[in-house]
Order: structure tokens, then C-alpha cells, then sequence
């Protein structure tokens, strides 16, 4: 391999620049391997690398340059709408599957899983790549080709732990038939840049679909939240879920010895400042841009109220619009019209984190002289405010994400601290309510 080259994806691999997405361990048959998914999670080189297979896993990987332009004038060239937040699409809807089996078990609505379900009925897919528990290793995920409904109801909800659902490529391309891919933007991102090349890789891939995307968090966040129930060996975890139940769900955990540990999802969520992936937040992507179809949660007091499960559906190609209003037409899905502006203030939030807290945090990295990734866009002008108050944050992530404060917060009921993280979260939302969404739109 060719000193350049050898160089530069190392740096990736070992820089917050690496989603963990799996490409460059699908691509390099066996020379990269993730040696420790149950700690950092990272890809390293253990074998010598070709440069033309090096140049190809380079050329496939999004942690370090993706252009978002380039690609969406590639792949969406004809897109009704655009909205630097939301991305290019056809149509905003909040939904739901209506199969009550489906919406049960699913993150949101179950748009997702039910989509995948009606295109295997329909014979236009032969499978789909999803994620699922491991079978040997029930507290880290894996990712598989599902054939039947069975399996897409095995893999649906959302993994709050890495994933690199790309290693399945080396096994997906092998597969005879046209399969569908669901997955996070930084994976998706760098299917696009495979397909955009024309790699045989992903010849067989004819849909992708993908959830919104706000953070992932290091597996220490189950060793963590386990520990703090007394119970040290996540080996002998027998199941996990993140959303267990009806929407928005619970993390639960089930042990070998029958134990079940079982928090609110928005109390689980005090695992995020102190286990987050640092790449997610140099991550610009929430709403999984570069998607036939992407959904998210329809976070809504008049939703959240109801119960049961809604989701926030974005169409972005033909194809995606096709497929929910077929769906619609059979009674598969219920879906109402959401406008660019209610759906961007439903996640103001995450856009605020994810389209300006990412930007300057970038920002912040480069004049340390550190590596940043290159979208081929930026977003500035944000009012001074908001950089102090990014200030703030990143002091508070990289606090908060010391073995210290790792340590001492396990010494605590995570009930005790959920409760806390909420209402903390809440004020401080409400305190920068003004600041956050002040040019939001
Ligand atoms: C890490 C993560 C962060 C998220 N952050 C937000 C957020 O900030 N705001 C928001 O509104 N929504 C967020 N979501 C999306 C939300 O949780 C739901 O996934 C989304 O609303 C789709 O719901 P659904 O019922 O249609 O999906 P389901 O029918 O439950 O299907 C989910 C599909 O996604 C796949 N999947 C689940 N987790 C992963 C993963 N980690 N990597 C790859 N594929 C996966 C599953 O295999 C399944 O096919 C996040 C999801 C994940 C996984």
C-alpha cells in the first residue's frame, strides 16, 4: 500500500473522524477488523493493504469528506423540495404503520419495518439489511439480511449503541436478488459515495431507507447502566432493548438470572453526555439526507399524549413517495401532511445540534489543528450566543464524559438520575429556547 494512503486511512480510523460505519472492514477481505466492540469500538489494519484496495475503501469512506452538494445533485436531482436542514424531499408526513404488530414493536411508528415488510410481500425486494441483537452476543448488535417479516420485526427499534451495519457488504453483494438497506447517515453516506462510483459492492441494493439520527453512545453506556443496578458482567445479559414497549419505550435489560433493569427512555437518556460517539457530534446529518425515505420520532405534545407510536416520514426520491402512497392506497399506513415548518420545529433541537452545534464545533477542532471532515457546505452566522452556549456544552461533554464522572454517576439509582437529566434538560432547553431557534428556519 502506498505510504499516502496508508496514512491517511489510519488517521481516520483512529481519529473522531470514523463513524464506525464497517466499509473499510467489508472492503478489505479480512485486513480490517473492529477488535473491540465492546470498548472504543475502532477498525484497525492487521494485515498489508493493496493500493488499489486502499484507494477504494477511501474512496468509500464518508468520516473524513462527503459532499452533500455533489450528492444530492446526483441523487436527487429532480427533488420537489430542499431545505438545508431537512434535505432534499418530496413530501413531509407524520404516520404510522397499521399493523398494531408492527407499530408494538417498532422505534416510532413503525414506518420503517412496515415498509420493508410490504416491499418483501410485494416481491420487490428479496431481503433487507437491518440491524438486530446479536444472537451470540445479546448486548452488541450485528447486522443481517432479513427475508421474511419475522425478521424484519426481529431487527426493528433503535440501537443506541454503535452499529457498522457496512460489514455486511462482503456478504450483501454475494446475495442473489434486490435488497433493501436501512441505516444511520454516515453509513448511508458512504453507500451513496459506493454507489455514485459504481462499486459491485452495493449493485444489489436498490432502496435505502434510514432513521434520523441525533447520537449513538459507546457500549460502556450498558456496561454503565447495569453496573449502577449493582451487576457487573454484561455477559450475562440474556436480552436488551432501547425501546422497549409502547412508545417512546424503555431501555430494559434482561440478565441470565431473571433480573430485569427497566428505565424510561427519556430518563435512559442520561447515558448520552456521558457515553456519547464523539463522531456524532461533527455529524450534520439528522434527518438521514441522502435517503429514498427517512423517518424520526414525531416528538409532539399532541403525538407524545397519544401513545402508541408516530413518526415523522420524509419521501425524498420517486421511488420513496411511490412506496408510501401505494402503501397508503392498501391501508398499510396512516399518514397526514406536515409542513417544512412545523416539521423543523418539531426537531429544533436536534437541528440546533446537528446544524449549527456541529458546524461550530468544527470549528473549534480546526483551530486546534485538528483533523475535521469536509461536507462540501458549511452553515455560519450564527448569533455569539449560540457559540457560548456551545462553549457550554462541549465543556459539559467533555466533563461528563471523564472516567470520574462515569464512575460517580453509577453510584446513583439511574431512576434517581433520569429524573434529574429530564427536568435539567427540560430548563435548559426552555432557558435557550430563544437561542436555539432564532434563524432556525
Ligand atoms: C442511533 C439512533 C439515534 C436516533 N436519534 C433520533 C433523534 O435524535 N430524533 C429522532 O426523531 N429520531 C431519532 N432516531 C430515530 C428513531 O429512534 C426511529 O428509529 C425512527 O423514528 C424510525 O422509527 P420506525 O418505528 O419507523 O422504525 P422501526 O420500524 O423500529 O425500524 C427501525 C429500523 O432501523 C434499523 N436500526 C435501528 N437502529 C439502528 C442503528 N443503530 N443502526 C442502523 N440501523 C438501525 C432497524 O434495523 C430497523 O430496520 C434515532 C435512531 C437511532 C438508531
Amino acid at each position: 500500500m502506498s505510504v499516502k494512503s496508508h496514512k491517511e486511512l489510519t488517521r481516520i480510523m483512529r481519529s473522531e473522524l470514523c463513524n464506525r460505519c464497517g466499509t473499510c472492514v467489508a472492503l478489505s477481505g479480512g485486513k480490517i477488523v473492529f477488535a473491540d466492540r465492546e470498548k472504543k469500538y475502532r477498525p484497525i489494519l492487521i494485515g498489508e493493504l493493496e493500493d488499489a484496495e486502499a484507494n477504494r475503501i477511501l474512496n468509500a469512506c464518508a468520516g473524513k469528506k462527503f459532499s452533500f452538494p455533489e450528492h444530492r445533485k446526483h441523487f436527487y436531482p429532480e427533488s420537489a423540495h430542499f431545505h438545508p436542514y431537512t434535505g432534499p424531499y418530496e413530501n413531509i408526513y407524520i404516520g404510522n404503520s397499521t399493523d398494531p404488530e408492527i407499530r408494538v414493536n417498532a422505534g416510532s411508528g413503525g414506518i420503517l419495518s412496515a415498509v420493508l415488510v410490504y416491499l418483501l410481500e410485494k416481491k420487490m425486494i428479496d431481503g433487507a439489511i437491518v440491524t438486530r441483537m446479536s444472537k451470540e452476543k445479546p448486548w452488541l448488535t450485528e447486522p443481517f439480511i432479513a427475508k421474511t417479516r419475522e425478521e424484519i420485526l426481529e431487527a426493528a427499534q433503535s440501537k443506541y449503541i454503535i452499529t457498522s451495519v457496512n460489514e455486511i457488504l462482503a456478504e450483501s453483494s454475494e446475495f442473489e436478488g434486490n435488497l433493501a438497506y436501512v441505516g444511520l447517515p454516515g453509513q448511508v453516506q458512504s453507500i451513496r459515495k459506493l454507489q455514485k462510483s459504481g462499486d459491485p459492492s452495493v449493485a444489489n441494493i436498490k432502496y435505502i431507507f434510514g432513521p434520523f439520527y441525533g447520537n449513538t453512545l459507546y457500549f460502556s453506556s450498558v456496561r454503565s447502566f447495569i453496573r449502577s443496578y449493582g451487576e457487573k458482567d454484561y455477559r450475562k445479559i440474556r436480552k436488551l432493548w432501547f425501546r422497549h414497549g409502547e412508545w417512546p419505550g424503555n431501555m430494559r435489560v434482561e440478565m441470565e438470572d431473571g433480573k430485569i433493569f427497566e428505565l424510561k427512555k427519556f430518563h435512559a437518556n442520561y447515558l448520552i453526555p456521558f457515553h456519547i460517539l464523539k463522531n456524532s457530534l461533527f455529524c450534520t446529518d439528522l434527518a438521514n439526507e441522502f435517503t429514498d425515505l427517512s423517518g424520526g420520532d414525531a416528538w409532539s405534545p399532541k403525538y407524545e399524549e397519544r401513545g402508541k407510536g408516530f413518526s415523522i416520514i420524509i419521501p425524498r426520491t420517486r421511488v420513496g413517495q411511490e412506496i408510501l402512497d401505494n402503501m397508503k392506497r392498501d391501508g398499510r399506513l396512516e399518514m397526514t401532511s406536515c409542513s417544512e415548518e412545523d416539521a423543523i420545529s418539531m426537531h429544533s433541537h436536534g437541528y440546533d445540534l446537528k446544524k449549527r452545534g456541529s458546524f461550530i464545533r468544527i470549528r473549534f477542532r480546526r483551530m486546534f489543528l485538528r483533523q475535521v471532515p469536509d461536507y462540501g457546505y458549511t452553515l455560519s452566522g450564527f448569533p455569539f450566543s449560540r457559540y457560548l452556549m456551545e462553549l457550554m456544552i462541549s465543556s459539559l461533554f467533555l466533563l461528563l464524559g471523564s472516567w470520574p464522572a462515569r464512575r460517580t454517576v453509577e453510584l446513583f439509582k439511574p431512576e434517581f438520575i433520569g429524573k434529574i437529566f429530564e427536568k435539567s434538560r427540560t430548563t435548559w432547553k426552555k432557558s435557550t429556547h430563544s437561542i436555539k431557534r432564532k434563524d432556525l428556519g
